[in-house]
């Protein structure tokens, strides 16, 4: 039988969170922009000689002001915690979702994956690498850039959640 995860994709409107999923489980890019209502998407993954049934949950854009959801708390396994490189506001939103997400679980930390999204907008680049990969680690997580459109380092995003959630669950338990 294979262990289900399930993972909660996070982040401020528009910093191409559909985008990293889609890319991800149905390997297009859409350039056309749905808000996001809030929709679920089904993987099978291979990772570490197992079998892994993901279960990727874009939810509709965060800011300051939105309340985090219980469903984005309650049966989740891993978050992915997106911001665009070339927006410095959806950096910042980052720090604040994680300490919601905390906060709401009672936990001192949660298996994560910080993304900086459409790196292949490198001329409105408004965020460094060094500045994403600081705040992964003040946080305890892990770090990549990617791009939706040119799909780079897409897949790298969701093996890297399932090894953030390994770190704390042992693959036999499916729950
Ligand atoms: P969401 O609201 O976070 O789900 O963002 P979307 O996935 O809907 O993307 C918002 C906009 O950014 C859309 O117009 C996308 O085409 C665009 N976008 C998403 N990912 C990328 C990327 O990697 N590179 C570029 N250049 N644009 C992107």
């Amino acid at each position: 039988m294979s262990a289900k995860r399930r993972i909660a994709v996070l982040g401020s409107r528009s910093v191409g969170k559909s985008s990293l999923i889609i890319q991800y489980c149905q390997n297009e890019f859409v350039e056309s922009y749905y808000p996001t209502i809030e929709s679920t998407f089904a993987k099978s993954v291979p990772f570490k000689n197992a079998e892994y049934d993901c279960e990727i949950i874009d939810t509709a854009g965060q800011d300051e002001f939105s309340i985090l959801n219980s469903k984005h708390a309650i049966g989740i396994h891993g978050y992915v915690l997106v911001y665009s490189v070339s927006s410095r506001n959806s950096f910042d939103m980052i720090q604040i979702v994680y300490d919601k997400i905390i906060d709401f679980c009672g936990v001192s930390n949660i298996p994560c994956v910080i993304v900086g999204s459409k790196i292949d907008l490198d001329k409105s680049r408004q965020v460094r690498p060094d500045e994403g990969q600081k705040l992964a680690k003040a946080n305890e997580s892990a770090f990549i850039e990617t791009s939706a459109k040119t799909n780079t380092n897409v897949a790298k995003v969701f093996e890297l959640c399932l090894a953030e959630i390994e770190k704390r669950t042992p693959s036999s338990q499916t729950e």
